[in-house]
């Protein structure tokens, strides 16, 4: 890996941690991004938990999905492979099972935008049904084929909805990627609610787009407040109750 994939490998490692502190990742689900030592490559972690990945973990998968000798690999990795095929300007794509979004992917209602911070979603979000193709499965996108059909229904959106299983978020960097997935998240949770109380106001299309303008501007400040977050909790998870009796080590790694 060149320095810059790296770097990248580093910011993937912040990414799924931090995906997991907002509840988009669980023990499943995974982030990648374009290799930026060759373009039809891409970074992915090896088959490991997300709250567990490290930078070390982070494989240089080729574009058909293969990575390392003997390595466990992710499943799902196929659906990275093929979306980065199929969208030259994807740079990082999220796969998750974040909750509150599965309901969209099984019912008729759209996945619109109702908070600014959502604004993306106006661009409209897309659906991908594996029964449609490929019958009765597990629902996993276990090849290239399946990857391929999803990058398919996901045509230009930043968000696809896959029935009864997950979604994918895709952006122009990690950070980028990873603020689609989270917002996507907290954005079917308040309609939902909204839902549930009555008649719902959403975003117009220029409404959404001219905020997704704005907050695309903002994406600095909130990466380095999850970074923190996530270091701060880590940190403090180290301390045990013996090692804070015998007084906090000073300094917070940076
Ligand atoms: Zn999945």
């Amino acid at each position: 890996m060149t320095a810059t994939d790296l770097e990248l490998a580093y910011d993937l490692a912040l990414a799924n941690r931090i995906l997991v502190r907002h509840g988009v990742l669980d023990a499943f689900g995974h982030v990648s991004a374009r290799a930026a030592s060759a373009p039809d490559h891409f970074l992915l972690s090896r088959n490991k938990a997300p709250a567990l990945v490290e930078p070390a973990d982070i494989l240089l998968h080729g574009a058909d999905g293969s990575a390392g000798q003997g390595e466990r690999l992710y499943l799902e990795r196929f659906l990275h492979a093929e979306i980065y095929r199929a969208r030259p300007d994807v740079m990082a794509i999220v796969h998750s099972h974040s909750p509150a979004v599965i309901p969209f992917g099984i019912v008729e209602v759209d996945l619109e935008p109702v908070i600014h911070t959502a604004g993306f979603l106006a661009e409209g979000v897309s659906r991908f049904d594996t029964r449609a193709e490929f019958g009765e499965t597990d629902l996993l996108i276990r090849n290239s084929k399946m990857g391929a059909s999803l990058a398919g229904s996901l045509g230009a959106s930043s968000v696809a909805l896959m029935r009864g299983h997950g979604s994918v978020a895709v952006g122009a960097s990690v950070q980028h990627a990873t603020y689609r997935a989270i917002y996507t998240e907290m954005n079917a949770r308040v309609l939902s609610t909204a839902l549930a109380l009555g008649s719902v106001a959403t975003l117009s299309s220029a409404e959404g787009l001219a905020a997704d303008v704005t907050n695309s501007g903002q994406i600095e400040r909130l990466w380095a407040v999850w970074g923190a977050d996530v270091r701060f909790a880590e940190y403090y998870d180290t301390l045990s109750p013996v090692a804070a009796s015998e007084g906090f080590p000073a300094g917070m790694p940076s």
